[in-house]
């Protein structure tokens, strides 16, 4: 409503886009959900002017049906409708100019490449249009007489003219005037012109538009001031020239908030259900039993629990007395506590008489952890066991049947627990140590490991830990389903890792610093991130690398390489040599193995360290300042001094805390990038941005859970259809189960 009443008072004389108020702008659409799922999911070359070669070649790049097609939004528009006199035009400034094309010559500049020339001159004056490495396509386009309509960005050209370099043009007919336009720009899905995306985005919606499913209950609606999916992406691919340019613009606002408010209402629609569906199911209760094992462990424990530790144990622990399963995610940074805080809740699981497991994402990481624990489990009583891929065959077979007649009650493992599918038939907790290392598939295997209680349908406690350190707000939603506990002060007694960024013209000074380390008894990482398109580095280019540094500057040291490509173990072996000290300096040109503690070693050096998130430096730094001694970390900076990527580096020579990091980091970056792809799979958002749209998507929550209140079942007619659509997006992702009985 409040938009429709800007429009109109600032559309002025012109016409407004809507006549009516905004309220009466969502038409639900009359086709039913199943159909129009049926009719968007047509391929493209359903559409005029695509053939089965294109329609390929798009599918190849993301654009595979009517509906990718749709939701392929402009990221840009350009608005032509302004012609420029000549001689107004400003260096720096995108224009629109009119006039004809007065001469254009083709030359050589230095080294063979080509460059085209042309003057354009209307009765004001004239100026350069450029092209270098003239394509073909435009000098074959072009000769001289003819009239121009050209746009781009003015810049300085030769002696005091002004030039357009490489501008978008197009060959006016004789006499026509030019039509006044606003155009949508579209990232390019290989070498497509604007022309044919516009044109098919515009025919697209012609024909299919009617089909979108806009079926949100209409008070929902009409209180968000929503449009409908055809007329909001009518505002976006074919705005109306017609209107004023801020009028415009505010109606593209609300077009996109339409459509993130209509992905978010689904998204939060499936996370409530989902968290309905596990309060429905049973699952065990582990009441405290104090004067058991929790207890006498607080006492073994050579500290004492910080605040926040406590608060996170009473959070697990209340979860665990509870009757249905425990979802909850532990996050909390590197060197927060955290594996205390898992072997606590086991403990309190195994004095219920029942077994708890921990799944470390690498065979030293679930060493480390056994080692630890180990000690406390023979002093407590409580029998436990490793089982990683590293064990003989005869050891791990051992091992499994011990678990498996329930004569084993805290292990300990790898990959390996989920790949044997071990039996545990007492399993009441399942505790995923770095869970964003899994993958969703595999966190389900292992809370579904056969037991005698998933015989039964119940399904047992999960504790999911991660220090990627993200802020709340996100937390909640990236987690999906689950509850979710920050563990934010760092454990006293520990020493933050003083962090400087140099830039590249000083690395010389940095490798000596590492060199005295080195003589100094200490240890060193060198981190390389992998280039860009190398994900497919080959071992001997790593290797080669790791030999120059022994050659030059590394020269004497005792080097070691741990890189992607390697195969786990050996990656293992290279770490386990680094922790005991035979290694001085570990290049790693992949993210080293995190939470291993290499208390020798007090010095990191990033190279490159511009190509890294925030977060992910962040996390690579605690690798460091694990001993006694007073760590750093040296940033090595590659481009200007006060470039944008140095100011966010910086960040990171005043922010201790991971969480301050991860926020500055969301404010440089988006949350994919933090997440990494692997975390941020939430293919269902097309539109919507979990940060930026921070507001749309708490309205959306507010009004599921208003609609869900009100019926719970989905009952209703117009749920029904909201149901429908909610299968298409969630249903096999969010595991959702029927939710009528
Ligand atoms: P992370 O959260 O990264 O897994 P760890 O659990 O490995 O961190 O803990 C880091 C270090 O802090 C360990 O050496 C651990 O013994 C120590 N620690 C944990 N809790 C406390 C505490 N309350 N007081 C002092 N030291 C602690
Ligand atoms: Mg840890």
């Amino acid at each position: 409503m409040r938009f429709g009443r800007a429009l109109s008072e600032r559309a002025g004389v012109r016409e407004p886009v809507f006549e009516q108020p905004v309220t009466h702008s969502y038409h639900v659409t009359a086709a039913e959900p199943a159909d129009c799922r049926e009719a968007l999911q047509l391929p493209l070359d359903t559409l005029k002017g695509i053939g089965p070669v294109r329609a390929a070649q798009l599918a190849g790049r993301g654009l595979a049906t009517v509906e990718d097609l749709l939701y392929h939004l402009p990221f840009r528009y350009e608005d032509r409708r302004d012609v420029a006199a000549v001689s107004s035009a400003v260096p720096g400034e995108s224009r629109a100019f009119v006039g004809r094309l007065t001469s254009i010559r083709s030359g050589r500049v230095r080294r063979g490449h080509r460059i085209l020339t042309g003057t354009l001159t209307d009765d004001t004056g004239s100026l350069d249009l450029v092209w270098f490495n003239a394509v073909r396509h435009v000098s074959d386009a072009l000769r001289a007489g003819q009239r121009l309509a050209v746009y781009g960005r003015v810049a300085p050209g030769r002696g005091a003219r002004l030039s357009v370099p490489h501008p978008e043009f197009e060959v006016l007919d004789e006499g026509a005037e030019r039509q006044p336009e606003v155009r949508p720009v579209y990232e390019k899905p290989g070498d497509v012109s604007q022309a044919n995306l516009r044109g098919w985005a515009a025919q697209a919606l012609e024909r299919f538009g009617g089909c979108l499913p806009s079926f949100l209950p209409p008070e929902v609606a009409e209180r968000q001031g929503l449009m409908d999916l055809n007329r909001a992406m009518g505002v976006i691919h074919r705005p109306d020239s017609a209107l004023d340019p801020g009028v415009l613009e505010e109606a593209r606002v609300a077009a996109r908030r339409s459509l993130a408010f209509d992905e978010f209402f689904y998204f939060q629609l499936a996370l409530a259900l989902r968290q309905r569906q596990r309060l429905e199911t049973p699952g065990f209760s582990s009441p405290a039993r104090a004067r058991l094992l929790t207890g006498r462990m607080r006492e073994l424990l050579p500290y004492r629990l910080t605040r926040g530790q406590e608060r996170v144990l009473r959070e697990i622990y209340q979860d665990m007395e509870s009757p249905h399963p425990m979802r909850r995610l532990l996050q909390g940074d590197v060197g927060s506590g955290k594996t205390v805080i898992a072997w606590l809740s086991a403990l309190r699981a195994v004095e219920n008489g029942r077994q708890a497991l921990l799944l470390a994402p690498t065979e030293l990481l679930a060493e480390q952890h056994y080692e630890r624990l180990q000690p406390y489990a023979e002093r407590l009583g409580v029998r436990a066991a490793l089982l990683s891929g590293s064990l003989s065959a005869a050891a791990r077979k051992e091992t499994t049947e011990r678990i498996g007649n329930g004569g084993v009650d805290f292990v300990v493992g790898t990959h390996a627990l989920i790949q044997e599918g071990v039996s545990v038939p007492r399993m009441g907790l399942g505790i995923v140590d770095e869970q964003h290392r899994f993958g969703v598939s595999q966190r389900t295997a292992f809370a579904r490991l056969p037991s005698r209680a998933a015989e039964a349908g119940v399904e047992p406690d999960l504790l999911l830990m991660s220090a990627t350190p993200i802020p709340r707000s996100l937390a909640m939603v990236l987690s999906g389903d689950m509850e979710v506990s920050l563990l934010e002060e760092a454990p006293p007694g520990r020493t933050p890792v003083r962090t400087v960024v140099v830039q590249e013209d000083r690395r010389r000074r940095v490798y000596e610093r590492v060199r005295a380390a080195v003589a100094d008894g200490r240890q060193a990482y060198l981190v390389y991130p992998l280039v860009e398109d190398s994900g497919k580095l080959p071992l001997a280019a790593a290797e080669t690398m790791a030999r120059e540094l022994s050659r030059s500057v590394m020269k004497g040291l005792r080097l070691g390489l741990v890189h992607g490509q390697m195969p786990a173990a050996e990656r293992d072996r290279v770490m386990r040599r680094f922790r005991q000290g035979e290694i001085q300096v570990l290049v790693a040109t992949t993210v080293i193995e995190v939470g291993i503690d290499v208390p020798g070693a007090t010095l990191m050096v990033v190279e490159h360290a511009e190509r890294f998130g925030l977060a992910q430096l962040h996390q690579l730094r605690g690798r460091v300042g694990r001993g006694r001694d007073e760590s750093h970390c040296v940033l090595i900076h590659y481009g200007s001094r006060d470039d944008d990527a140095r100011r966010r580096l910086e960040v990171l020579e005043r922010a201790a805390d991971g969480f301050e990091v991860a926020e500055a980091d969301l404010r440089f970056r988006g949350a994919g990038e933090i997440l990494g792809t692997r975390q941020a799979g939430y293919q269902g958002f097309r539109v919507a941005h979990l940060v930026r749209d921070h507001e749309v998507l708490q309205a959306a929550r507010r009004e599921t859970r208003d609609w869900l209140s009100r019926d719970p079942r989905l009952r209703s007619d117009v749920s029904r259809r909201i149901g429908a659509v909610l299968r298409h997006r969630w249903g096999e992702s969010m595991q959702l189960a029927a939710w009528a009985d």
